[in-house]
Order: C-alpha cells, then structure tokens, then sequence
C-alpha cells in the first residue's frame, strides 16, 4: 500500500496492532446489520483504548480532513454505523471497561465498548439492576446503546437508555474532551447536554465514556400469553391494559408469520394458526397474581381465543427466548423464501401512540397486500413500537422496489397516525428522508445548525441523520 500520512500518525499514536487496514476486514466492518443500506470502503479500522487515543484519532483525521465513524458492535438496524468512502473507522470494542460500580449512588461508570450483557451481569452481583435491554443486548456495546437511545423489552414498564444516562465524557471533533452531566441523584446545572448526545448516532462526538442510573433488582416477574384471531385485536388489547392503569414490565407482539418462523427455526410449541401473540409480564411484588389477571381480563375482552399464564419460570423464560429468537428465525424465513439464499429483510422500526395500534397493525397487512411483500409483524406493542419485516429477494429488482414502497407506505402511515419514524433503531442513512418529514425543514435547520456548532468540518458520520 503506498506511504499514507495518516496511517503512519495513527500507527504513531495507537500502536500497530490497533490500526487495521486489512481488506477482508475493512469489508466487515463497513456495514452494520441493515439490509439495503450503502457501505463505502473505508481506508482504516482504528481501536483506541483510552479517551486520550480516541482523541489522538480525532485530532489526526481532523488534520487530513478525513471523516470519522463511530462504530461499537454494529448491530445497528439504520446503516447509522456503516462506512463512508475513505474514513476512519473509530472502534469502541478494545475500550471494554466497567471503571466503577457503586452501590451507595446506584451509578456504574463504563467505557463505551462494555457489551451490555456484560454490565447487566456485573450489576447483578451487586443487586443492582440496568433495565434496557435491546434484543442484540449479548452483543450491542453501550456506547452504541445510548448512541441510538436504545430500547427494549422492559422498557415499557421502566424506560429507554436516556433514562439511565446521567453524564458522558464525549471527544469532540476539535480533539477536546467534553464531560456532560452528573453523578450524582439530582442536577440541574446547565443545559442538558447529556440528551443532546443521547441518540446523537455518532453525529456529534464520540462518546468515552458513561455514567449510568442504576436500580434495585426487580420483583420476579409472572408472563402471560394471550392468543388473538387478529393482530388488530392484539392491538386493542394493548391499548385496554393501558387504559385500565397496568403497567405490565414486558408487553410484547408476535404475529403469525414470527411465530411460524421462529417455530421453524427451533420448535418451541408454539400456536402457529394464531394471528397474533401477546406476551405480557407483571413484576409487580405482591400484586402480581392479580395484576396478572386483570391483563387476562383485557385480553379476553379483546378477543384473545386463548389466555394462559406460564406456569413456572422455566416456561416463563422460554416464552422470552421465543421472542428473542424473532430476528434470526426471521432472517432464516427470509433467506429460505427466495432462491439461493437471496431472500433479505428490510427491519423497520415505528412508533405510534399506544391507542393507534390497532389502526397501524390493520394498515401494514393491507400495505402487504397492496405491495405483494411478505411483511411479518413483531415488537415492543405496549410501547406502540412495531417493527414490520419486510421480506424481499434481494436479487430481483421489482422485489426490492415492492420492498421499498411498502417501508414507505409504513412510514407514512407511522406519521399519519401521530406517530414518529424511528422508535428506537435510529435514523442513520435509511430513514433521513423521513426524519426530514417528521420535523420538517425548521427541524432539519436546527440539527444541522447544532451539527456545525460541534463540528464545522463534517468531520463525524456524514451523510447520516440530516
Ligand atoms: C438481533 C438484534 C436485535 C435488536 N434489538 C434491538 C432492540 O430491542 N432495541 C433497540 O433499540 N435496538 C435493537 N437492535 C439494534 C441495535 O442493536 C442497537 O441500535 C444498538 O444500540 C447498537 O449498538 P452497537 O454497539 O451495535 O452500535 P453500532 O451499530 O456499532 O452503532 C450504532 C450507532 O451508534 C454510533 N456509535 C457507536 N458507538 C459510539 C460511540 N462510542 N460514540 C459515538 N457514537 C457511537 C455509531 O456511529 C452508529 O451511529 C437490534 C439489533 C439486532 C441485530
């Protein structure tokens, strides 16, 4: 490869071993897990270790006008993380870290490359508990988890990751190191700047390091299955147990062609002539059993053909499994509809209220139809927060146009119903046009105008977000 002076500074500043250029591996770290979404070729994979070395990266691109992508384990679903042509690729992974747990404040301080498994089974040996819990949690890093304000199962009941966020060390694109927030149970000083990064996509710096809320272990939750005749009347259940004042700690959907998949994929016992599955927990101490039923209630009333608790935890934990399964069997499903394996998953993310549920539900299988796309439904329902997975061959080109036009059409119809493009997954490269919808042109105008403010060169992750 000819002399490159920013390789040879970058090998200067990290050591060989943490700067990587060789191509098999530059071509897999170009793209996280979205279908569909352009990857450039970049020119370097970089692992600083420390906020000093993450700095030294910075300050080096910065010099030479190269751009910069934050990555940590790119299991990212909106191409947020995927390289532009030429950049650095600035990796987390080799910053893994858990700095302190104390129990006393209830806070963790963690390097961004911590996997969020791995802090979740750290905290518990204190008794100590950090709920969101994306379905990628035994890989996604949390530098990538509050980059993309990640959600999950539980957070229907106890939030989102900017819950759980009370300060940032942060590298600017100038190379100085920013410190957000606070460790402490309350603060109010200054604006907000830990929310600003929250979510950020690594648009606006990168993130060193955080200090995160953490709470008790919880009660031991009981699961309820409700089975429906239709995904719509799921969706009315959904918005009875938010109507009666419950507030389940696991509310999850599974359509048809999810239960279909997953039971194809590892046969778990599950009700594959069902339309719809509502998987519902309460943790709720003492009051559980008769939280417990009153869901039953709703669901009955709702329509559920069938409404069972799990009887022990073992049964419990399976049901959750079958859930966390949905992504693999369904990229199994999709792979196994088309020839040659090039069946591909277009993974779409959005949110509405909790009471336009059913009207979404009822809107993406006629959009199905109308497209003549296989769309299989699944998500956090109690979070109104659907993921519709569009099933295409990636290798004919009217099956990818169908595709598209039905992730648009989802996308408008998400609006329509008062509800947002993304509710957890992230803008990235796939949903820009539709974040500009959402906010509008004064909406773009400001984010672009906070992007120059922080970073006037472009330096960190362009052409993503706005
Ligand atoms: C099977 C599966 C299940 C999933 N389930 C969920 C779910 O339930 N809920 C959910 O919200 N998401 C889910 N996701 C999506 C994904 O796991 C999350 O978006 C996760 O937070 C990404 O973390 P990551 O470490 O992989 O980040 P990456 O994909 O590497 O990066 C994501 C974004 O964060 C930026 N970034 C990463 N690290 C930093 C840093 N240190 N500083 C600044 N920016 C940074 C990147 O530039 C990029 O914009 C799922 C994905 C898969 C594959």
């Amino acid at each position: 490869m000819a002399a490159n002076p920013l390789l040879d500074e970058l090998r200067a500043a990290l050591g060989d071993a943490a700067v990587l250029t060789d191509p098999d591996l530059l071509r897999v770290h170009a793209r996280d897990e979205a279908d569909l979404c352009a990857a450039g070729t970049p020119l370097v994979v970089v692992r600083p270790r420390s906020t000093g070395e993450v700095a030294a990266v910075v300050r080096a691109a910065g010099r030479h006008g190269v751009p910069v992508v934050p990555q940590g384990a790119r299991t990212g679903l909106a191409g947020a993380a995927n390289a532009v042509d030429g950049a650095v690729l600035l990796s987390t992974v080799a910053m893994d870290r858990i700095v302190e747990i104390d129990p006393v404040s209830r806070i963790a301080v963690v390097q961004p490359g911590v996997v969020n498994a791995t802090l979740a089974g750290a905290v518990r040996k204190h008794q100590l508990w950090y709920p969101p819990d994306p379905g990628s949690w035994e890989s996604s890093t949390i530098g990538g988890n509050v980059a993309t304000n990640a959600g999950g199962m539980c957070c229907v009941k106890y939030g989102v990751t900017t819950e759980y966020v009370l300060g940032l060390e942060v590298v600017l694109a100038s190379g100085e190191v920013l410190r957000t927030g606070r460790r402490t149970a309350k603060g109010v000083a200054g604006y907000d700047l830990t929310r600003l990064f929250v979510g950020s996509e690594g648009t606006l710096g990168v993130i060193t390091e955080v200090t995160l809320a953490l709470r008790p272990a919880p009660e031991e939750s009981l699961t309820l299955v409700a089975v429906f005749p239709t995904t719509a009347a799921a969706g009315t259940a959904v918005a009875g147990i938010a109507e009666r004042g419950l507030t389940p700690s696991l509310l999850e959907l599974l359509d048809r062609t999810h239960l279909r998949a997953i039971e194809a994929y590892r046969p778990m016992g599950l009700r594959t002539d069902a339309e719809a599955l509502l998987l519902a927990a309460v943790d709720t101490g003492a009051r559980a059993a008769g939280d417990l039923a009153r869901l039953a209630e709703v669901c009955e009333a709702a329509g559920a053909d069938e409404v069972y608790a799990a009887t022990d935890a073992t049964e419990a934990a399976a049901l959750l499994q079958a859930r966390r399964l949905a992504h693999p069997a369904m990229e199994k499903f999709a792979a196994d509809t088309f020839p040659a394996g090039n069946g591909g998953l277009v993974i779409d993310d959005v949110a509405v209220p909790r009471g336009a549920l059913a009207a979404l539900l009822d809107g993406v299988a006629r959009i199905a139809a109308e497209c003549a796309v296989p769309i299989g439904v699944v998500g956090h329902a109690g979070d109104g927060n659907m993921h519709p997975n569009i099933v295409v061959d990636r290798a004919d080109p009217a099956s990818v146009a169908r595709g598209r036009r039905a992730f648009d059409e989802i996308m408008r119809l998400g609006l329509e119903l008062g509800g947002t493009c993304t509710g957890e997954h992230g803008v990235g490269l796939l949903k820009r046009d539709w974040l500009a919808r959402e906010i509008g042109p004064v909406g773009v105008r400001v984010h672009q105008a906070i992007r120059a403010a922080l970073d006037p060169a472009g330096l960190f992750n362009p052409g993503k977000v706005c």
